[in-house]
């Protein structure tokens, strides 16, 4: 599940990901009105946390453009405490629920996941890349058929990879993901999870490109 963060607060932006994150959504977050409005249009995302208040173009504007556009993503806005106003414009640009702040993580995932649940029947938690095949519900992943037995934290970064299968990411960037922190110590952790995976599956189930990262490639017969 792929979700857009739009929020220009760092740090409601900072816990909201955190928390995202480990209930296993990975989430591009963009602070630039601009930005968020050209990105959302066309990234592939399963749903849309979109602030009202962003610098250079506000997310009413946006979302009546995306709108108007088509887009059909799931969106959930987020308002200024107490701002029955904005919580109205937001319904009537196309908005299909509303969190003011502050708010519970607990209770933006609850939201999110019912938004989602409306919008598809189901959603769709079924993801294939190569020979791996992720349930995102059952949390399980699958190789050749075969049921992989994974830690939380192999379960998080094979989601990641198999999200978007051919891109190399860099280990740091994995290490954010799955660990919430790049440092050192957390990328060497990264790499003895690559180990164990590929020890799981195959040697090549995730390649190395010297210098640049890991990458899961789709093309697999
Ligand atoms: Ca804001």
């Amino acid at each position: 599940m792929r979700l857009l963060l739009a929020e220009d607060d760092l740090g409601i932006a900072e816990y909201t990901r955190t928390k995202l994150e480990a209930e296993g959504f990975i989430v591009e977050h963009m602070t630039s009105g601009p930005e968020v409005w050209a990105e959302g249009e066309t990234g592939d995302y399963n749903a849309i946390i979109l602030d009202l208040g962003l610098p250079g173009m506000d997310g009413l504007s946006i979302l009546k453009r995306w709108r108007a556009a088509g887009l059909d993503t799931p969106i959930l806005v987020l308002t200024a405490r107490g701002s029955w106003m904005e919580r109205v414009d937001g319904f009537d640009a196309g908005a299909d629920d509303y969190l003011p702040k502050p708010f519970r993580s607990e209770e933006l995932v609850a939201r999110l996941r019912a938004l989602l649940r409306r919008a598809g029947g189901r959603p769709k938690s079924v993801v294939t890349a190569g020979r791996f095949v992720l349930d995102d519900l059952a949390r399980r992943v699958t190789y050749d058929g075969q049921a992989l037995e994974l830690t939380p934290l192999e379960f998080r970064l094979l989601a990641l990879m198999i999200a978007e299968p051919g891109r190399v990411f860099d280990p740091l960037q994995i290490a954010r993901h799955v660990q919430g922190r790049d440092d050192d110590q957390a990328r060497n952790a990264v790499e003895a999870m690559i180990g164990r995976i590929r020890r799981k599956t195959d040697a090549d189930a995730i390649e190395t490109r010297r210098g640049f990262g890991y990458v899961l490639l789709d093309d697999k017969p």
